[in-house]
């Protein structure tokens, strides 16, 4: 036996690293095991690399609507894609030697290799059966390699990879997973996204601002689905002005595969079957969680639908054993994953007033162009649970600050209790609402009413005002539209 610890995760992700840090400042001894890359999907092929791109891609956009600014851009623009697909590749891996340098400050140890739970308190770490991610930051220097661990707890902290559909399974070469699709080794002239969730828009929003013909195919009724349906609905038609093709109530039936291309069958919501051609496909119908081959069903875990079931503080039904992040079921994003860490490590510590997690209260951002964020219930899932509400918006074009950036597409939708003028959700589209959606987060963290937030002094000029304008627009009272 190798190493005692009072804490073992398994995995490095946005989920994991920070558990082990929390756990660190607890004083808890504690390692973190990984396999593949330090900082997870998250830092290496998800959150952060996607940012990068869709940062080249709003640079893109603002250089060649340059003259809208009264500036003139001599010679053409055109995006370099080896420089684009570098710098975020160099990006990922300034953010996995991150998380190695804060391993090394807190004085976690780093196991490298692949865990297996093979009792309660104990696992084994074998060589990887992944090949490590290049480029890869250096790992911290005493990291640990292959043996017998045991701990008090461990924590499996080991993510999600992409979900694929029996007979269109990505192949890595026509029919892309998110990772082939972040580094693609040249443009394609067209391509066609099956699946419009968060990671298929942006990567559809990525391309098309590339200048690549993008055809989205999703089998729900909006774009988005899990938004509110009159955000989807303004974003879809932003995306359609910008020429991207979107098909609802439509699926993929079957792909045929030419040496170079593909030709998708899509039963479009008539029944009829188009067969459209595409030069590569992005699968992107969702991500199913790690837990093959961590020995959870020989410890008599248990596991729905893909995911360890636990409770609102991260514990299995297996004592000493508890599940955070993507394993753990949706919504599968990286501040749930850090929130459900935080929680899972005080309560092992014993800190007093640890709060379970409150799902309603997770924001949801997909950086598109325009973006999208949310928080909350949604309008139509707050009538169905039979509530009383006021609703409010207030549209960008009313905004002195957005039509002074040039964003004027744009709005914001919020949803209150009728009765208690509780803040029940708050919808966003257009620029920059990604960081926007906090105000509303913390609003309803606190549990706000219309008064609070009407009481509230919002900066002027900012598009923040849209988010009081709303609110007031909910009682009736908007004062510039
Ligand atoms: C393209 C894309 C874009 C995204 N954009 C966003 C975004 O903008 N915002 C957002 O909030 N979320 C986003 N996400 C989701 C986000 O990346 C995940 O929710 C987050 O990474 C989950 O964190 P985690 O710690 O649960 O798991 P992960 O980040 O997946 O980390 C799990 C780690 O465990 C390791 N591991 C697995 N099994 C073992 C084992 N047996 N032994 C040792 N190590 C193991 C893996 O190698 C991995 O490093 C995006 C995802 C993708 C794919």
């Amino acid at each position: 036996m190798a190493e005692n610890y009072d804490v073992i995760i398994i995995g490095s992700g946005p989920g994991g690293y920070i558990a082990a840090i929390r756990a660190a400042q607890l004083g808890l001894k504690t390692a973190v095991v990984e396999r593949e890359h330090l900082a997870g999907i998250c830092s290496n092929w998800g959150c952060i690399p996607t940012k990068a791109l869709l940062r080249s891609a709003e640079v893109l956009h603002l250089a060649e609507h340059a003259k809208n600014y009264g500036l003139k851009l001599e010679g053409s623009i055109s995006p370099d894609l080896k420089a684009i697909v570098e710098r975020s590749r160099g990006i990922a891996q300034r953010m996995n030697g991150g998380v190695g340098f804060l391993m090394k400050k807190n004085k976690v140890d780093v196991i490298w290799g692949e865990a297996k739970l093979t009792k309660p308190g104990q696992i084994v770490v074998s060589k990887s059966s992944k090949k490590p991610m290049e480029p890869q930051a250096p790992l911290p220097k005493n990291t640990l390699g292959e043996g017998t661990y045991s701990a008090k707890h461990i924590i499996v902290a080991t993510g999600a990879r992409p979900r694929a559909l029996p007979g269109i399974e990505p192949d890595g070469k026509l029919i892309w997973t998110y990772f082939e699709a972040m580094v693609p080794p040249e443009m394609p002239k067209s391509l066609l996204v099956m699946g419009s969730g968060a990671i298929g828009i942006e990567f559809a929003s990525f391309y098309r601002t590339m200048g690549v013909e993008v055809t989205v195919v999703e089998v729900m009724p909006a774009v988005m689905p899990v938004e509110d349906a009159e955000i989807s609905a303004f974003a879809k038609k932003q995306f359609e002005k910008q020429g991207m093709k979107i098909h609802l109530e439509a699926k993929v039936t079957k792909v045929e595969k030419g040496a170079n291309s593909v030709i998708a069958h899509v039963e479009m919501k008539d029944g009829k079957v188009e067969k459209i051609t595409a030069d590569r496909m992005i699968s992107a119908v969702g991500v199913q969680g790690n837990i093959e081959n961590l020995g959870l069903e020989a410890l008599g875990i248990k596991t729905d639908r893909g995911c360890i079931v636990i409770d609102g503080y991260g514990k299995t039904n297996v004592p000493g054993i508890y599940a955070i992040g993507d394993v753990a079921g949706p919504p599968m994003l990286a501040h749930k994953a850090e929130h459900e860490a935080v929680i899972c490590v005080e309560k092992i510590a014993g800190l007093p007033n640890v709060h379970p997690m409150d799902k309603l209260k997770i924001p949801g951002c997909t950086y598109c162009n325009p973006q999208v964020a949310s928080v909350g219930l949604t309008e139509a899932r707050a009538k169905a649970e039979g509530k009383d509400i006021r609703v409010g918006r207030f549209p960008f074009v009313a905004n002195g600050k957005a039509i002074a950036l040039g964003e004027d597409q744009g709005m914001v939708k919020t949803i209150f209790d009728k009765k208690t003028g509780q803040l029940l959700g708050a919808h966003l589209v257009g620029a920059e609402v990604t960081e926007l959606i906090q105000g509303f987060v913390v609003a309803m963290n606190l549990e706000t009413t219309e008064e609070e937030l009407m009481h509230t002094i919002f900066p002027h000029p900012t598009i923040s005002e849209t988010m009081k304008e709303s609110v007031l627009d909910a009682y009736g009272r908007a004062l510039n539209a």
